[in-house]
Protein backbone atom coordinates (compact mmCIF):
# COMPACT_ATOMS: atom_id res chain seq x y z
CA UNK A 1 0.00 0.00 0.00
CA UNK A 2 2.29 3.27 0.75
CA UNK A 3 2.13 5.92 3.17
CA UNK A 4 -0.81 8.41 4.80
CA UNK A 5 -0.68 11.55 6.31
CA UNK A 6 -2.64 12.51 9.26
CA UNK A 7 -5.53 14.87 8.67
CA UNK A 8 -3.86 17.76 10.92
CA UNK A 9 -1.04 18.33 13.51
CA UNK A 10 -3.52 16.95 16.63
CA UNK A 11 -3.56 13.81 14.81
CA UNK A 12 -0.64 11.22 16.29
CA UNK A 13 -1.97 8.03 15.32
CA UNK A 14 -5.68 6.19 14.56
CA UNK A 15 -7.23 2.89 15.86
CA UNK A 16 -8.78 0.25 12.78
CA UNK A 17 -11.33 -1.65 14.01
CA UNK A 18 -11.60 -4.26 12.19
CA UNK A 19 -13.62 -7.87 12.88
CA UNK A 20 -10.80 -9.46 14.03
CA UNK A 21 -10.11 -7.11 16.91
CA UNK A 22 -7.78 -3.17 16.59
CA UNK A 23 -5.21 -2.34 14.97
CA UNK A 24 -3.20 0.78 15.91
CA UNK A 25 -1.27 3.18 13.53
CA UNK A 26 1.27 5.56 15.25
CA UNK A 27 1.82 8.54 13.16
CA UNK A 28 5.92 9.06 12.38
CA UNK A 29 8.13 11.98 13.50
CA UNK A 30 6.52 13.77 10.01
CA UNK A 31 3.08 12.78 10.30
CA UNK A 32 3.29 9.83 8.05
CA UNK A 33 1.61 6.36 8.94
CA UNK A 34 2.45 3.42 6.58
CA UNK A 35 -0.45 1.14 6.10
CA UNK A 36 -0.23 -1.85 4.27
CA UNK A 37 -3.73 -3.14 3.99
CA UNK A 38 -5.86 -1.50 1.66
CA UNK A 39 -9.50 -2.08 3.59
CA UNK A 40 -6.88 0.24 6.62
CA UNK A 41 -6.26 2.22 4.29
CA UNK A 42 -10.01 3.16 3.14
CA UNK A 43 -10.60 3.29 7.20
CA UNK A 44 -7.69 6.21 7.29
CA UNK A 45 -9.19 8.07 4.32
CA UNK A 46 -12.17 8.13 5.75
CA UNK A 47 -11.11 9.52 8.75
CA UNK A 48 -9.03 12.19 6.86
CA UNK A 49 -6.32 10.94 6.10
CA UNK A 50 -4.27 11.35 2.73
CA UNK A 51 -2.45 9.18 0.61
CA UNK A 52 1.12 10.49 0.67
CA UNK A 53 2.51 11.77 -2.76
CA UNK A 54 5.53 10.03 -4.17
CA UNK A 55 6.27 7.54 -1.85
CA UNK A 56 7.10 4.70 -4.11
CA UNK A 57 10.77 5.17 -4.15
CA UNK A 58 10.57 7.74 -7.57
CA UNK A 59 13.12 10.27 -7.33
CA UNK A 60 10.88 12.46 -8.85
CA UNK A 61 7.70 13.50 -6.83
CA UNK A 62 4.98 12.62 -8.77
CA UNK A 63 1.27 11.91 -8.62
CA UNK A 64 0.32 8.44 -7.82
CA UNK A 65 -3.11 7.34 -9.33
CA UNK A 66 -5.78 7.06 -6.59
CA UNK A 67 -7.16 3.65 -8.11
CA UNK A 68 -3.72 1.72 -8.42
CA UNK A 69 -1.01 3.82 -6.80
CA UNK A 70 1.04 4.55 -10.53
CA UNK A 71 3.01 7.62 -10.16
CA UNK A 72 2.67 10.40 -12.75
CA UNK A 73 4.54 13.45 -13.29
CA UNK A 74 0.82 15.08 -14.50
CA UNK A 75 -1.31 16.52 -11.90
CA UNK A 76 -3.86 16.05 -14.17
CA UNK A 77 -4.55 12.47 -15.99
CA UNK A 78 -6.67 9.56 -16.61
CA UNK A 79 -4.44 6.33 -15.11
CA UNK A 80 -3.84 4.13 -18.79
CA UNK A 81 -3.65 1.04 -16.43
CA UNK A 82 -6.68 1.31 -14.25
CA UNK A 83 -9.11 4.09 -16.24
CA UNK A 84 -9.23 6.25 -12.74
CA UNK A 85 -9.70 9.95 -13.57
CA UNK A 86 -7.19 11.51 -11.22
CA UNK A 87 -7.26 15.53 -10.06
CA UNK A 88 -4.37 17.00 -7.89
CA UNK A 89 -5.59 20.67 -9.08
CA UNK A 90 -6.69 21.63 -5.64
ZN1 LIG B 1 -4.54 3.74 -11.95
Amino acid sequence: MGQMLVPNDGVRGIDVTTEKGTVKYDADKSGRITVDNPAHARSLKANGFTMAAGVSGFAAPGYPCEGCGFNSLFKVYKCWKCGTENDYRN
